[in-house]
């Protein structure tokens, strides 16, 4: 769209270019056409007046040739570019000498053949080079209007040819063609015949049955075609370039915001930390908030789901996947020197308060283990529920005694729990503690099945009893 409206522009330049050509051709045609209109009127003017002087009368009715040949000889030397100037009789021969009066044979002899007292049109007279002359005649008429004779002036080309020069434009022709087509006079050296293409313009001059023929030849460009030409170029190779690097830097910004994208989603299917996008463009900031929030809900549900799969939907504590997950973590601790305790919790006779009061009471029951473990265990301990009545609980840098006694109040905050529930007596807890090994490295099944073996002690001596899978304060020997 862009090249064709300078494009267009440019058609039209040239268009205005052409007329205005046309325009400076028809005006130099018109000034060539009214300067020698103006110069052939005043030549009619001038033997006009000369024809209508009060003495010339005297002259015809009275004056002697010589006379005759006196006045006009007077009146001779006050007239520019005269060729020749004499009286004439009403037949149309000269009165006086006409080489003393510059009058040639060949106008003499068409004087009389042809009297132009008649007619009184311009004539053409060719004859030798440089002496092409215009023949102007007035009648002298007496005091009755009755026909004495004429005035008879011819006049040289040259003048009209300075008229022509000085009108004429470089490049243009201006020629002057009588009735007859053939040329009076042009401009310059040339015959008024222009070579090649031309355009041209011809115009009347008047009365004098002349027409004025101005041409120039047909240019392709002018100089100012052409500057307007280049100078179109120029800018339409400068709107091109600046259009090329303002897409360049578009699609610069424009592939910085789909990086940022495409980090975030990548940092979104790798569950990694979402980079924030910050578009370079309005049109992206729908489309990227769009994304920023998608992210974060997706996070949220990540977070969410994850909080799921490593907790126990009844009571809320972590699960046994919670329990293998900060296994590790703890054994490292062990690793470091810190006293670990594992103890593994049942409920004695569970089965039976389910079977007696029912799985809602059951399920309270786990709850106020649930809630008692979460009172009894500090920030670095960890307490989850592996399955049905069974919780495992890893407690930091206690002692037997001390593990010993955190059970003697577990059991009693437990008791106090299912007081409230109204079913005191009705069960305990069995408990078998073991410690995590260090050097050599424990490993979870390890721990858990020494835990176990001590919790089945318990079990076997009659329950409601903490069993310690080594000697009260020693580690275990692995
Ligand atoms: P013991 O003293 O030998 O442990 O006897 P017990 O009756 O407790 O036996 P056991 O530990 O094998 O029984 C666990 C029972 O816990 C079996 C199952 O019906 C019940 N149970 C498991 N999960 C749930 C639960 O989420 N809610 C309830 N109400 N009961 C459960
Ligand atoms: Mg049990």
């Amino acid at each position: 769209m862009l090249v064709g409206g300078v494009s267009l522009s440019l058609w039209f330049s040239l268009q205005v270019d052409i007329q205005n050509r046309d325009g400076m051709l028809k005006m130099h045609a018109e000034g060539a056409r009214n300067g020698v209109k103006r110069h052939l009127a005043h030549y009619r003017t001038l033997v006009d007046k000369l024809a209508r002087d009060p003495q010339l009368e005297d002259q015809f009715r009275f004056g002697e040739p010589l006379d005759q040949q006196a006045w006009v000889q007077s009146r001779q030397t006050l007239i520019p570019d005269l060729h020749g100037l004499t009286l004439l009789t009403p037949e149309g021969e000269i009165l006086g000498d006409a080489t003393t009066l510059r009058v040639g044979p060949k106008c003499r002899a068409e004087l009389v053949s042809r009297n132009p007292l008649r007619g009184m049109r311009l004539h053409l007279q060719r004859g030798a080079a440089g002496r092409e002359h215009v023949d102007l005649v007035s009648a002298v008429r007496g005091f009755d209007h009755e026909l004495l004779g004429g005035v008879f002036l011819s006049m040289r080309l040259d003048a009209l040819k300075r008229i022509l020069d000085e009108a004429a434009y470089p490049g243009q022709t201006l020629t002057l063609l009588d009735e007859a087509g053939e040329t009076v006079v042009s401009n310059g050296n040339g015959n008024g015949k222009a070579s090649g293409a031309a355009r041209e313009i011809r115009l009347d001059v008047g009365d004098a049955g002349w027409t004025l023929v101005a041409r120039a030849p047909i240019q392709k460009l002018t100089y100012s075609g052409k500057v307007q030409i280049v100078a179109g170029s120029l800018t339409l190779l400068a709107l091109l370039l600046l259009l090329g690097l303002g897409m360049l830097g578009l699609r610069r910004t424009m592939l910085r915001d789909i990086d940022a994208t495409r980090d975030a989603l990548t940092a979104l299917a790798r569950d990694e930390p979402v980079p924030p996008i910050v578009p370079h463009y309005a049109e992206f900031g729908q489309a990227v908030s769009d994304i920023n929030l998608v992210a974060l809900h997706l996070q949220e549900q990540r977070s969410r789901l994850e909080h799921l799969s490593l907790t126990d939907p009844l009571t809320g504590l972590p699960n046994r996947r919670a329990f293998e997950t900060r296994f590790p973590q703890a054994l490292g601790f062990a690793e470091r020197g810190h006293r670990i305790a594992l103890v593994l919790l049942d409920i004695d006779h569970f089965k039976r308060i389910n079977d007696s009061h029912g799985h809602g009471v059951g399920d309270q029951v786990l709850l106020a283990l649930a809630q008692t473990l979460r009172t009894l265990t500090r920030r670095a301990d960890l307490a989850a529920r592996l399955a049905g009545d069974e919780f495992a609980i890893l407690l930091a840098d206690l002692d037997a005694a001390g593990v010993a006694l955190w059970c003697q109040r577990l059991i009693d905050h437990f008791s106090g729990e299912l007081n409230a529930l109204g079913l005191n007596q009705q069960t305990g807890i069995s408990a078998g503690q073991t410690w995590l090994q260090g050097v050599p490295r424990d490993s979870m099944n390890q721990a858990l099945a020494r835990a176990d073996r001590a919790l089945y002690q318990a079990k076997e001596r009659g329950r409601a009893r903490l069993v310690f899978d080594a000697p009260a304060g020693e580690k275990n020997a692995g």
